[in-house]
């Protein structure tokens, strides 16, 4: 987001407390934007809190919308994004472990006691920067730990999404996890099968996609959350490669490294990327074959294609990313045969759909690996060299173009079409117009077929 954007949205945010103070009500910036604030970070967004109702706070401003009645959020416009302002609230009755049964109106200490960890629990009035403080979240983010706002037993129990949230914001903020929420959250493991599939991938996505790759899959491991969301990769662990090939160590730490490589190196990485990532060897455990004193995994991208489909179905992956990382899957092998290639399987190996993104996956494994960039380079040269040449010339007419005009299918159209891609490399024929034109010029149509039915001379 441009500075100007995010200084336009904190003054927008401002004023939206402003006015709900002018007009008597009690109002607040709360959570993530607090907590960002106070680690020195530009909120991505506002959150505002407030005694008022969205009736009553509806007509405070110009743009606004409904998003959650029965909550009691209402959402004000600010030029291209939303400010969420929500009515405090109590929640009561999580039956199903995942969403309240019902909510009530409430002060400003009962709403910040319901959200889930101590450094998102924070109140701020930005008109006078006091920040407000009901559950020691200021220590927490100063000592850099994440804990559960009350009973930590409780709160996972509440809402099993909480258990997900825990492990991406530890990571997030490079925070550990304090003692007895650490217990909860790994007594509690099993429950995260509750929470839809969508919600736990778009979380494990975040967290692939995050600043500490490697803590984030080491914390769903080490808490058994891994043995719910994705077990299949689980068994990476342990599953031995040969040090020759794989001087870095276990499948684990071959994806482990290479997420950290994607975190480090690449300037944009996608869902299909970070998955591709995690599932490229996950078929490895399956095909691993001892030959001689080697390890080998012949098959095990096709291995990996079926094991990764059981998991992106179960996590809900939309179609298109999962054909994006079926193709990495399936193809990131095809780079030991480059260099015994011929020029047209290289053209057509580099020139495909998705290309880019096997290329780097490559790279990613190259390097978490003996760190030899040779293939990839040479692929990058061969793109190189192909952006460089001139769009390959095709002829202004087709086939079907010429027979219509009279000429017969045969051999004579292809010396006539390529006698047409020279004149137009010579510039003397620009349009399709000129181009009949040109062909009728020096081409004479084929006499008529004879007549159908008529005997054929002998
Ligand atoms: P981000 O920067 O990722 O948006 P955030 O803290 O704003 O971080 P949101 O998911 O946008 O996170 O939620 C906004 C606030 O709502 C949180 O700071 C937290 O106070 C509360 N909250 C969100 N989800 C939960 C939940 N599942 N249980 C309890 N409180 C929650
Ligand atoms: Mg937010």
């Amino acid at each position: 987001m441009g500075e100007e954007v995010s200084l336009q949205m904190r003054s927008a945010a401002v004023d939206v407390v402003r006015r709900l103070r002018a007009a008597g009500f009690e109002s607040y910036w709360v959570g993530g934007c607090v907590r960002d604030l106070l680690l020195g970070i530009e909120p991505l967004d506002y959150d505002v809190a407030t005694s008022a109702t969205p009736e009553q706070a509806a007509p405070l401003f110009e743009s606004t919308r409904e998003v959650g009645r029965a909550f009691g959020v209402l959402q004000v416009r600010c030029a291209d994004s939303w400010i969420e302002v929500a009515t405090f609230r109590s929640e009561g009755g999580y039956s199903d472990g995942r969403h309240p049964d019902s909510v009530h109106p409430a002060d400003a200490r009962t709403d910040v006691l319901r959200r889930d960890f101590t450094i998102n629990a924070l109140l701020m009035n930005p008109l006078d920067g006091q920040v407000l403080d009901y559950v020691g979240g200021r220590r927490d983010l100063e000592q850099r730990q994440l804990r559960a706002v009350g009973d930590p037993a409780q709160r996972f129990q509440e809402d099993a999404l909480r258990l997900l949230r825990a492990v991406r914001f530890t990571c997030r903020f490079d925070l550990e996890i304090e003692p007895a929420t650490r217990q909860a959250l790994v007594a509690q493991a099993h429950r995260i099968r509750l929470v839809a599939a969508e919600r736990a991938r778009d979380e494990l996505l975040a967290m692939l996609l995050g600043p500490r790759p490697r803590r984030a899959l080491t914390l769903l491991l080490d808490s058994g959350l891994l043995d719910h969301i994705a077990p299949e990769v689980k068994r990476l662990r342990g599953c031995e490669q040969s040090p020759r090939h794989h001087p870095e160590g276990d499948v684990w730490e071959h994806t482990l490294q290479m997420l950290e490589h994607m975190q480090a190196s690449v300037a944009q990485p996608d869902a299909a990327l970070a998955l591709g990532v995690l599932l490229h060897d996950v078929g490895k455990p399956d095909a691993r074959q001892r030959v001689g004193d080697q390890w080998v995994f012949h098959g095990h991208e096709k291995r990996g294609q079926e094991i990764a489909e059981t998991v992106m179905q179960r996590l809900r992956v939309p179609n298109k990313t999962q054909s994006a990382v079926q193709m990495l899957i399936g193809q990131h092998m095809r780079f030991i045969s480059v260099r015994e290639m011929r020029r047209s399987t290289l053209r057509r190996f580099i020139l495909q759909e998705g290309f880019d993104r096997l290329l780097e996956l490559h790279r990613l494994d190259a390097l978490s690996s003996r760190g030899d960039l040779t293939t990839w380079e040479a692929c990058r040269r061969e793109l190189e060299s192909v952006a460089q040449e001139e769009p390959p010339v095709r002829p202004l007419l087709s086939g079907d173009d010429l027979i219509e005009r009279g000429y017969r299918a045969g051999p004579r159209l292809g010396v006539i079409l390529r006698a047409l891609v020279d004149a137009q490399l010579e510039g003397s024929v620009r349009d399709r117009e000129r181009a009949i034109a040109w062909v009728r010029e020096h081409f004479a149509p084929d006499p008529d077929e004879p007549p159908a039915g008529a005997t054929p001379a002998a």
